[in-house]
């Protein structure tokens, strides 16, 4: 593709500014990114856990985060702007998921398939989790997966706002142009966009279209007749204090569904779940559910870590999941029905750690028509009309 090419990138998440900046490195393209908001305040991006782990049930997921993973890993000398190098905080003390009898078997199919694809997990007994955490109860546990790849776990979290702003610099001063506007609609002609109309009326010349706008990426693709099942789920992540730091703690996924990891080595933890009642979509950020705290997430992390019985809130927020409704996946390739549109969407919970290699696979699908580096054609939208989701057993 000419390099004088027109990509007009909508939503500059983390997903749009790691095209763009792919974009601009690899294939000399200079995108426009029409972000709405630049304070970022209600994206996903600046909102989220940060953490990314391997123990995913499907291949496609594993070796996106495997890329990722090496990826972030470098993220200073890849995305240096001259002298400043991005740092991004990432610490690698493993992702930890805990089963009963119940999901012992899955846990474990699982693990044979991380295996295959070169993860290095262990399947740890309770006697053997004690052992290593003695701090865990593992009462009711029949079995544990924790990532032990060597010399990191290859598995952990990060500064996920750094690590957006890392790609947003990259990709200015590779050339692309970051417009605070939003995108309504189109001009259509014979299958294909020729420009993105914004709010203001503006009409901004496009050769080629991505929709990355997160959880409000429907109404775009409706606007374009496709019916995209993306929804703003939202998510409430609490703050705690303990009375001091639980040694060696991973990210500890429960049966029951709750999570919690340490958040510096001071005593400090995050924590969530999924909600309590039904997953209602576009539920107002500042509603956090503090109820689901106090009435249901302390008990379990006091039955499940005995020293959380004594801790302190000492803050809370709440971002969007951009809910793919139809199988929790994300939606990347090009939109159905069109020829020159394109989504990166609908990544429920685990987009932050997959943008490295879903950014570079979108820039290199737009730039060759095909994907070079890893291929995504697992993630493609084809499977919405033909019916065959892309089961992963793994979303949190
Ligand atoms: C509480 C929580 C915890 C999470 N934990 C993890 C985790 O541990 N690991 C992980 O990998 N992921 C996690 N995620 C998910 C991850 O944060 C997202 O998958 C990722 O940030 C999505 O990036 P994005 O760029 O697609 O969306 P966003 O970051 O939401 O960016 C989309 C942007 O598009 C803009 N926009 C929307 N519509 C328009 C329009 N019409 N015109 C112009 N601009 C528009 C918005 O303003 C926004 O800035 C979590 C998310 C939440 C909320």
């Amino acid at each position: 593709m000419d390099p004088s090419t027109k990509v007009v990138i909508i939503g500059g998440g983390v997903m749009g500014a790691a095209t763009a900046s792919f974009l601009g490195s690899r294939f000399g393209i200079q995108a426009t990114v029409l972000e709405r908001d630049a304070s970022y305040a209600r994206a996903s991006s600046a909102l989220s856990v940060c953490a990314i782990r391997q123990q995913f049930s499907t291949e496609i997921n594993i070796r996106i985060s495997q890329q990722s993973l090496a990826f972030y890993r470098e993220i200073g000398r890849l995305l240096a702007v001259g002298n400043d190098r991005p740092n991004i905080g990432l610490v690698e003390p493993g992702y930890l998921y805990l089963a009963t009898d119940a999901g012992a078997q899955v846990l474990t199919e699982n693990q044979a398939l991380q295996t295959r694809c070169g993860a290095v997990v262990a399947l740890l007994s309770p006697a053997e989790l004690g052992e290593r955490f003695p701090w865990l109860s593992t009462e009711q546990i029949a079995v544990g997966s924790l990532g032990l790849s060597s010399p990191m776990s290859g598995e952990g979290w990060f500064d996920g706002y750094s690590a957006l702003q890392a790609f947003r610099q990259h990709a200015i001063a590779q050339g692309a142009r970051f417009v605070e506007a939003e995108a309504v609609d189109f001009d259509t002609h014979a299958g294909a966009v020729r420009s993105v109309i914004t709010q203001q009326g503006e009409r901004i010349a496009a050769d080629a279209v991505v929709i990355a706008a997160g959880a409000w990426s429907s109404p775009l693709a409706a606007a374009l007749g496709v019916d995209l099942p993306v929804r703003a789920r939202k998510r409430d992540v609490f703050a705690l204090q303990a009375s001091g730091p639980l040694p060696g703690c991973p990210l500890v996924i429960d049966p029951s569904g709750f999570w919690f990891r340490p958040d510096g080595n001071t005593g400090q933890f995050l924590c969530g779940s999924p909600p309590r009642s039904a997953d209602l979509d576009d539920v107002p950020l500042e509603q956090v559910d503090r109820g689901l705290f106090d009435e249901w997430l302390w008990p379990r992390l006091a039955e499940r870590v005995p020293q959380f019985d004594a801790l302190r809130v000492t803050g809370a927020w709440a971002g969007y999941y951009e809910y793919n409704t139809f199988d929790q996946n994300g939606l990347v390739g090009r939109l159905p029905g069109t020829d020159n549109v394109f989504v990166a969407a609908g990544f429920s919970g685990h987009g932050l750690q997959q943008a490295p290699a879903v950014g570079l696979g979108m820039a290199e699908l737009i730039a060759t028509g095909g994907y070079q580096s890893l291929d995504l054609s697992p993630l493609h939208l084809e499977r919405l009309s033909d019916n065959a989701p892309l089961l992963e057993r793994n979303i949190i």
